[in-house]
């Protein structure tokens, strides 16, 4: 018998890395993706239902077609500086979205959940490592709809009878290490894959924005963690909500921070390619340090990460740049 998931936002970096990967455990994707920051072409594990997250009527369809067993709901709009200049589509998408798939699950009985949430819903944590008992302040729009989202889920959870998993990322990046996916955004604003493009001389130079931070060399830390074990976070959870597990929101990080410095270290040593950088003042809304305690996801659902250290994350993810990566 085979077991389908439905995987919202299916099509972009960390739903495409996740389909595959369920497809390699047994299970089928179902991918439901707008395609206007996916990709058609990272669809290859399972079908695609072409379908906007906004429309009810369609998911709740596709959910009545497919039967899926579980959802796994990454469709969302997600850069923080958009956000803020945008906030209305954000709303719509993220939380709104969020309301349209819970109706769409509540409709056809489907009742396990699984949410991509963000460590940007703790705002500027009090203390670090964040854990989950950690207060949630987000400091800009993305990280509020992303908290809203969460707590329209245990309402509905409560409410209805649905069972989740909320899994807080904290910095996505890498890229699969089979060389079929990887990290591909339109603009993109992330600060590895803009480091590699800048290696690769397809952009002139690196804005690293700020290097007076109280870090050890001034420039801002985060807790970066590769997308296959992001994927296998995914699949973790699934496997625990599927033997009864109880509800959770669980950090998904290594445990350990990396500054812009040391990444761009990592890059220049794999690649024997120069990052030529460009000092520009600080971006507003970033907070200094951010990195995960790792205990409570190694508790909850046996996750540690694997892929995760720098050099394997730079590895995975430069070819996808054209780099050669130096063994
Ligand atoms: N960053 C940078 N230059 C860039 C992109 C990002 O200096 O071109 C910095 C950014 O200010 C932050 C860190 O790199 O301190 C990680 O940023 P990213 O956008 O990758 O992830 P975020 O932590 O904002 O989710």
């Amino acid at each position: 018998m085979t077991i389908n998931i439905l995987v919202t936002g299916g099509a972009g970096y960390i739903g495409s890395h996740t389909a595959k990967l369920l497809s390699s455990r047994g299970f089928v994707p179902i991918v439901y993706d707008n395609l206007t920051t996916g990709h058609q072409s990272s669809v290859r594990w399972g079908p695609l239902v072409h379908g906007d997250i906004l429309d009810t009527d369609r998911l709740a369809g596709t959910m009545a077609e497919y039967e899926p067993k579980a959802v796994i709901h990454f469709a969302a709009s997600a850069y923080v500086g958009e956000s803020v200049e945008n906030p209305s589509k954000y709303y719509r998408n993220n939380v709104i979205g969020t309301q349209s798939l819970l109706d769409a699950c509540h409709r056809t009985n489907v009742g396990e959940i699984i949410f991509s949430s963000s460590c940007a819903t703790y705002g500027v944590p009090p203390v670090l490592p964040i854990t989950e008992t950690t207060p949630q302040n987000p400091i800009n729009p993305y990280g509020r709809t992303k908290l809203i989202a969460e707590q329209m889920l245990q309402d509905y959870a409560a409410a209805y009878g649905m069972r989740y998993v909320i899994l807080r990322y904290f910095n996505a990046c890498g890229a699969d290490p089979d060389g079929d996916l990887g990290e591909w955004h339109d603009p993109e604003t992330h600060l590895i894959p803009r480091a590699l493009l800048t290696a690769a001389g397809r952009i002139p130079h690196l804005p690293v924005f700020g290097n007076d931070y109280d870090t050890q060399d001034g420039t801002c830390i985060r807790d970066y963690i590769h997308v296959s074990d992001l994927a296998r976070a995914h699949v973790l959870a699934l496997d625990y909500l599927v033997r009864g597990g109880d509800d959770l929101a669980v950090n998904l990080g290594t445990g350990r921070g990396s500054s812009i410095r040391q990444i761009l270290e990592t890059i220049s040593r794999i690649t024997e390619r120069h990052v030529a950088i460009k000092l520009h003042s600080r971006r507003p809304g970033d907070p200094p340090a951010l990195y995960a305690d790792p205990t409570f996801a190694q508790q909850a659902l046996r996750f540690s990460a694997e892929y995760s250290d720098l050099d394997t994350i730079v590895r995975t993810a430069a070819p996808f740049f054209g780099l050669e990566a130096r063994v």
